[in-house]
C-alpha cells in the first residue's frame, strides 16, 4: 500500500516537473540566444560633450516600496535637450497595477506595501507633450504598463526607440508588455540589431542590446556633458549587486524570470568596470538610492 502511494507520488511529481520544464525551457533557450557584442568604453564616451547634447537628466518615481534589500523604486527617466524635447526611459505602472505588483513583491520577498506616488502622466503634467520619444530597458510589466496612462495623456506623436531583439523576442514574462507597447500611441523607429545605435534627432543618446535578464533587455547610454550615464535596467536589482558581483539566485533566475545567468554575470563585470571610471555612473532601474544619487528629480 505504502509502496503504491510512493510510486503514485513519484509519477505525479515527475509529471509536475516535466510540465514546469516544458513551460520554462523555451524561455531559457530564447534568452541564451541573445549575446550581442557590447560597446567599448571608447564607443560609449563618444556620447560625451556632443554638440547639441542633453542638458539635464531627471527621474520620476511612480511607486516605491521598502524591502530588506533597500528601497525598490519604479521610476521613469527623462533626458532633456536644449530645445525642450524629452526622451523617456520606462513608464512605471498606474495606481492599481503598482499596488497589485507591490503585493506580489511583499508576498515573495517581504518588506512593506508599495507606496504609489503617481502615474507618469500625473507626474509629467504639461511636460507630457514634450516627450518626443520613449524607450524601455525591457518589456516586463512594471516598466511598460504605465504607457497606457502616458498615451491617454500624450496622444500620438512620440517615437519608440527599440532594438530588434526587444521588438521580436518575447516570453511569458514579456508578451503582455510587448502587447501594450505594440498597440500604444508610439510609432516604432527601425534600428539595427547589434552594437551601439545613436540618433541624429537625439545627440548624446545611445542604445545597445544587452540580453541576459530578458531577450530584449537594452542599455541606454547618455552623455551629459562630460558625464556618461548608463541605464542598465534590471540586469541587477541594485548597484551593490554590480559592484559585489552578486547574481539573483536560482529561484529568481531559473523559475520566476528565466535569465541567461552566464550573460548577466558577464554584464555585471562589464558594468562594474565602466562604473569604476570617475566620469561614468551606472544607474539601476529599481535601486532608488542609486537613482536619487545620480540624477535630479523632475519638477514641472
Ligand atoms: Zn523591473
Amino acid at each position: 500500500m505504502v509502496r503504491k502511494l510512493l510510486v503514485g507520488l513519484g509519477v505525479a511529481l515527475g509529471i509536475a516537473l516535466s510540465a514546469l520544464l516544458a513551460y520554462l525551457l523555451p524561455a531559457h533557450v530564447q534568452v541564451r540566444g541573445v549575446t550581442p557584442s557590447l560597446p567599448t568604453a571608447t564607443d560609449l564616451r563618444r556620447l560625451q560633450n556632443v554638440v547639441g547634447g542633453p542638458i539635464a537628466v531627471y527621474y520620476l518615481v511612480t511607486s516605491h516600496q521598502s524591502s530588506p534589500q533597500g528601497t525598490l523604486g519604479h521610476d521613469v527617466i527623462l533626458i532633456e535637450w536644449p530645445d525642450g524635447d524629452l526622451f523617456m526611459i520606462d513608464a512605471g505602472m498606474d495606481r492599481d497595477a503598482a499596488t497589485a505588483f507591490g503585493e506580489t513583491v511583499q508576498t515573495m520577498f517581504g518588506g512593506d506595501p508599495a507606496i504609489v506616488d503617481g502615474t507618469v502622466s500625473e507626474l509629467l503634467g504639461d511636460a507630457v507633450r514634450r516627450v518626443a520619444a520613449v524607450g524601455f530597458t525591457h518589456l516586463h510589466i512594471d516598466h511598460t504598463q504605465g504607457l497606457i496612462d502616458f498615451c491617454a495623456a500624450r496622444g500620438s506623436g512620440a517615437t519608440l526607440l527599440q532594438t530588434r531583439y526587444q521588438h521580436e523576442l518575447h516570453n511569458f514574462n514579456t508578451s503582455e508588455g510587448a502587447a501594450i507597447v505594440g498597440s500604444s500611441c508610439l510609432t516604432r523607429f527601425e534600428v539595427a540589431a547589434d552594437g551601439l545605435t545613436t540618433f541624429d534627432r537625439f545627440p548624446g543618446l545611445g542604445m545597445a542590446p544587452l540580453g541576459g535578464h530578458t531577450p530584449g533587455s537594452t542599455l541606454f547610454a547618455v552623455g551629459l556633458r562630460d558625464r556618461l550615464l548608463l541605464f542598465s535596467g534590471d540586469i541587477t536589482n541594485s548597484l551593490a549587486d554590480i559592484r559585489d558581483d552578486r547574481g539573483k539566485g536560482f529561484v529568481y533566475s531559473f523559475l520566476l524570470v528565466p535569465e541567461h545567468t552566464g550573460r548577466t554575470a558577464e554584464l555585471r563585470t562589464w558594468l562594474a568596470a565602466l562604473d569604476a571610471a570617475p566620469d561614468i555612473d551606472v544607474v539601476v532601474s529599481h535601486d532608488l538610492a542609486n537613482v536619487r544619487q545620480a540624477l535630479v528629480p523632475f519638477t514641472n
